[in-house]
């Protein structure tokens, strides 16, 4: 059982989102600087993802429990693509 005051996982939230995710999405964002710039998804594409991937039952706490991945981290592949068929992600 949690205590009352502890933070609640929002299922709906993304890694940078999470209470006490700092540490977390700190990493997430070092990885995805580490991606070569001629792999990595833009910005407006990362973003048009992770709008879909905030509205998707299969988010949980910034993880996609289709695949396990982190979502952030996942869309910021650009040649990534979202593992549920058909896929929910915009081309
Ligand atoms: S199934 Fe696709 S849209 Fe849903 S959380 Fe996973 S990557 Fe995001």
């Amino acid at each position: 059982m949690t205590a009352p005051d502890a933070p609640v996982p929002c299922p709906r939230c993304l890694s940078s989102e999470v209470p006490g995710g700092e540490a977390l999405s700190a990493l997430l964002r070092q990885w995805t600087e580490a991606i070569p710039d001629e792999r990595r998804a833009d910005g407006a594409l990362r973003r048009a993802r992770l709008d879909v991937c905030r509205a998707c039952p299969h988010l949980s706490a910034g993880t996609c429990a289709l695949c396990g991945c982190y979502v952030e981290y996942r869309a910021a592949h650009a040649a990534q693509r979202c593992p549920d068929a058909p896929g929910r992600w915009p081309a």
